[in-house]
């Protein structure tokens, strides 16, 4: 009988879940809330009801992309900045318990995942090595080497947010200054909004996660000061892809998230950014990707999680 997976996507709004056959067919599809924001008990719960829903009894592995940093072989949760209440916590012996399967659990980072998805049947679909870079609230990313998803010795690998562009820079949540996070992304434009008076007044009042969309407005409106912030988002995330592509000589990047929403407005300075900065041999043939599977994913990535997970076992 062949096999079936299915993965799942914690995000700090919903949980999407999907069943696919062993060569990729998606056979379910579900989404609920999945209230991270009300700490990790809850989320544990609606995770165990929401598996429940799907045919377990047919499927081979789960596969779980969380928002935060894991520590794969013990299933541990290290910490989630948006799941409440969250550090170190046995994330898998929790869910077991709860669900009482039998089925094998493998879990993932979220950015991680959706760099499997993108590479498995997205933007990177092809490539052989691959860089994700998931513009969202912060600035997340996953490394694909010669297929496999490249997690590092400890298993932290892709924090490709925290690359610094400048030393002197603002103030990063790592605790260092002038991440590439500090410029590219969500948290970013935010501040950066504030540093020009006339463009902070016109988007006062406006809820942070909105801001991005507002500002490509302006931008497409022939606003200067946001056409501006634009033209610096993309030359700062071309310094970031720059030093990922002279390091590890990779042709394909894929970026995604939210952000990526607004391409036209910044990929063009990202482009020359990354030409001006890139090595010769390193740029040539270099093709810079939007994502397409948007949401999607995370979820498809969840599912090859599952299945990678249980080959390695075997
Ligand atoms: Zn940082």
């Amino acid at each position: 009988m062949k096999r079936k997976f299915l993965g799942i996507d914690i995000g700090g709004t919903n949980l999407r879940g999907k069943i696919i056959s062993e060569d990729g067919k998606p056979l379910a599809e579900r989404k609920t809330c999945s209230d991270a924001h009300m700490g990790i008990s809850r989320l544990i719960e609606n995770l165990s009801s929401f598996i429940k829903e799907f045919p377990c009894e047919e499927v081979s592995a789960i596969g779980i992309g969380i928002p935060g940093t894991i520590d794969r072989g013990d299933g541990m949760l290290i910490q989630a900045p948006n799941i409440a209440n969250t550090k170190n916590f046995p994330f898998t012996k929790a869910l077991i318990e709860k669900i009482g399967a039998t089925t094998p659990i493998f879990i993932e980072n979220d950015a991680a995942c959706a760099a499997l998805g993108e590479y498995g049947a997205g933007a990177g679909k092809g490539s052989n090595s691959m860089i994700m870079i998931t513009l969202g609230t912060g600035f997340g990313g996953g490394i694909i080497l010669d297929g496999k998803l490249w997690s590092g010795e400890d298993g932290f690998a892709g924090e490709v947010g925290h690359m610094t562009i400048n030393p002197l820079g603002p103030r990063c949540a790592c605790g260092a200054n002038g991440c590439v996070e500090t410029y590219v992304s969500q948290v970013a434009i935010k501040r950066i909004v504030c540093e020009y008076p006339e463009l902070c007044k016109k988007l006062a009042g406006t809820e942070e996660s909105s801001i991005p969309k507002r500002l490509a407005e302006l931008a497409h409106k022939r606003d200067e000061s946001a056409i501006e912030i634009w033209n610096n988002f993309g030359t700062n995330l071309g310094v970031g892809i720059s030093i990922l592509v002279n390091v590890l000589d990779i042709k394909t990047v894929v970026v995604g998230g939210g952000l990526s929403g607004s391409w036209q407005l910044f990929i063009d300075k990202t482009i020359e950014e990354v030409e001006k900065r890139s090595l010769g041999a390193h740029a040539r043939g270099l093709q810079i990707k939007k994502a397409f599977l948007g949401d999607d994913a995370g979820v498809l990535g969840a599912c090859y999680v599952a299945k990678s997970g249980l080959e390695k076992n075997c």
